[in-house]
């Protein structure tokens, strides 16, 4: 397994900024202290996990006890990788998509308990967020692959398995049944964000009081605040620049989920092509660079930021107007003139009830153009 570990001790005026020591964040997060040298230490450790770096920042009294909070936090996150992977034959949902088009699979009641908030997901987004996708993601060339055009009848193979009505879950029973064949869940939209809140439950019961949760800056959720701080600085990058800020915002007991087209794609014929598909379709979102959301549970941002980039800013706000204390902001159109669009969202807010969410708002057009102009945009 690969580690890093890193130890961040107080100094002087107790004044950090984790970019400048190296630590990117893909949702570049912004720590500054000043911290408390006598009481309090900020650790930092990272692990792979899920496909990517999972990544812990905490305040504790001394190292011995920051690497208990670690030791306990990623051992949890191994839990749920060796439990909800598609990679992972032993896995399983492994075991469930190998079986439940045969008969129904009785599953633990965690995990059929996720599944059953995943499939409300796609209830309540009229499907745009759907968990059946691993055909999908085949076809397309993006599981274990950067993504390939696929032939007409491949395609329309994968597209019959897919649908979260194919899939029958029974809560007395305990069980998953696949109605088709073919069907293959793939739990990569939701599956970091769920494990996000298990470490933060977690850590909260050991009696963590500020700790910054992250899983490769897709979902980040924060735990209390840094010392004399209200809350942990994150910024939101520009698409495809980690190292450039598109929006900040302060965290305390909340979570942050991005999503972007420039994370797995490829071009064909001068198009991009990402990973994120629109289930109704078949084929991959089409004019959406980058959405973020924050909800106060990271399983829910996690969820809702794909479910946002599928719907975009006028049907996603109708489904978020249902998820108190939830903001979402979308970068769209192409990477030469984005769009931005702000829903409950820090500063750039185009109001729920407004008729031009998702058009060009001032604080929209001055973000894209300090985005344009290359400029950091820090707090
Ligand atoms: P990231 O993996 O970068 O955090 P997301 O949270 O948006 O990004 O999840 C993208 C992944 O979710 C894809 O790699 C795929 O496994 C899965 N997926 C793609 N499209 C959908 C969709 N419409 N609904 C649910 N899951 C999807
Ligand atoms: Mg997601």
């Amino acid at each position: 397994m690969d580690r890093s570990e890193l130890q961040i001790k107080p100094k002087g005026n107790c004044r950090w900024n984790l970019v400048g020591l190296g630590l990117v964040l893909a949702a570049a997060v912004g720590l500054v202290g000043p911290c408390r040298a006598d009481s309090w230490q900020l650790f930092a450790q990272s692990r792979q996990a899920m496909g990517t770096a999972f990544t812990i920042y905490l305040y504790a009294s001394d190292a011995g006890q920051a690497a208990a909070y670690f030791e306990a936090a990623f051992e949890e996150i191994e839990r749920l990788d060796e439990a909800l992977s598609n990679y992972r034959a032993s896995s399983e949902l492994s075991r469930i998509n190998g079986l439940a088009a045969r008969e129904p699979v009785v599953t633990d009641p965690e995990v059929l308990q996720l599944l059953e908030r995943a499939l409300d997901y796609s209830r309540r987004s009229d499907g745009a967020f759907d968990i059946t996708v691993g055909p999908l993601m085949r076809a397309w060339g993006f599981f274990r692959g950067q993504g390939r055009y696929p032939a007409a009848d491949e395609l329309a193979r994968a597209r019959a398995s897919v649908g979260w009505r194919h899939v029958a879950l029974d809560a007395k029973a305990r069980t998953v049944r696949f109605l088709v064949p073919g069907v293959e869940l793939d739990l990569g939209a939701i599956g970091k964000g769920y494990a996000v809140d298990c470490v933060v439950a977690l850590l909260r019961e050991m009696g963590v009081k500020s700790a910054l949760v992250d899983a490769g800056s897709s979902t980040i959720y924060a735990i209390g605040a840094p010392p004399g701080k209200p809350g942990w600085n994150v910024r939101v990058p520009q698409p495809g620049n980690r190292l450039q800020a598109i929006s900040a915002v302060v965290l305390r007991d909340t979570s942050l989920s991005t999503s972007g087209s420039y994370e797995k794609f490829f071009r064909l014929n001068g198009r991009a092509y990402c990973h994120i598909m629109d289930p109704r379709t078949g084929q991959p979102v089409q004019a959406m660079l980058q959405t973020t959301v924050i909800a106060p549970q990271a399983t829910d941002s996690d969820a809702l930021s794909t479910a946002m980039f599928v719907m975009g800013p006028t049907a996603g706000r109708r489904l978020l107007k249902s998820v108190p204390g939830s903001g979402a902001f979308w970068v769209l159109g192409d990477p030469q003139s984005p769009r931005t669009a702000g829903w409950q969202w820090p500063g750039h807010d185009c109001g729920i009830e407004r008729a031009d969410c998702g058009r060009d708002t001032p604080a929209a057009s001055q973000a894209a153009s300090r985005w344009r102009k290359g400029t950091r945009n820090q707090r």
